[in-house]
């Protein structure tokens, strides 16, 4: 009980008085070792959400320099883009839906910052082929896929967000967290068709009004694809913007 109490010590202390909140999470690891999310060892030196072993196990798709990858395939003819790719893939019960899981519901933020690292530096070290990583350099922003602000209040935090700033960490490309606003809560999206959701989530987004825009690249990310119905209505909103080129990206893909 002492310990679980402990565990939860005010986020107002961190942020009034940053000093003891850093000596609390370096106190907090004495009672709780950081652990590999994968495995449950211990980390050991340099380690960071995973272990070196589970790391070594992440089921990446190398998708950043193939012009017509699956991530790719998934966009074609629905809208106007530039590159699409993913980092690994999302399977039922696999690694990644459990770093998913931690990093959506268990506020285990650490696991947002470190897959989007890893997105980041994928995408930058992925061998030029004919239409290769270029596009990668002619980014000018990253835009995260906003949740609604309810959404973001009761969870704390925006997942896509921590993403992109992992991405930004190590591509060195600004994040702009408001250019994308969600004006309107969405319905369930799980028992409807694709033509329904569209309309769904049609005028979801918006370009928020102020942002300028104007001859932009942006890479829009998202922490799973799946149908890419909201991937879509983000870059639709965007593209209301008529000088500005889309690419996306997201940690996971979903793989039956
Ligand atoms: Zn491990």
């Amino acid at each position: 009980m002492f310990f679980s109490q402990l565990a939860t010590f005010p986020y107002f202390y961190y942020m009034k008085f940053p000093v003891i909140g850093e000596l609390w999470a370096g106190a907090k690891h004495m009672f709780y070792p950081v652990v590999c999310e994968g495995c449950n060892k211990p980390l050991v030196g340099g380690e960071q959400v995973l272990c070196i072993a589970c790391a070594s196990i992440l089921p990446e798709t190398r998708y950043h320099a193939e012009p017509e990858n699956e991530s790719v395939l998934r966009f074609a003819g629905r809208l106007p883009f530039v590159h699409a790719t993913s980092l690994a893939y999302f399977t039922a019960d696999g690694l990644l839906q459990h770093l998913m899981h931690g990093l959506k519901y268990a506020g285990k933020k650490d696991i947002g910052i470190y897959l989007g690292k890893r997105l980041g530096s994928a995408i930058a070290q992925a061998q030029p082929m004919p239409g290769g990583t270029e596009w990668l350099a002619d980014i000018d922003l990253i835009v995260p896929v906003p949740l609604h602000p309810k959404k973001q209040y009761k969870r704390g935090y925006n997942q896509s967000m921590l993403i992109a700033e992992g991405i930004s960490k190590t591509t060195g490309i600004p994040v702009d967290a408001h250019a994308l606003e969600r004006v309107r809560q969405t319905e369930s999206q799980t028992k409807k068709t694709r033509t329904e959701r569209l309309a769904n989530m049609e005028e979801a987004f918006r370009i928020k009004p102020g942002t300028d825009l104007h001859g932009k690249h942006v890479l829009l990310c998202d922490d799973v694809l799946t149908t890419g119905a909201t991937l879509e209505a983000c870059a639709l909103a965007l593209l209301k913007e008529e000088t500005i080129k889309i690419s996306i990206t997201t940690i996971g893909i979903a793989v039956s």
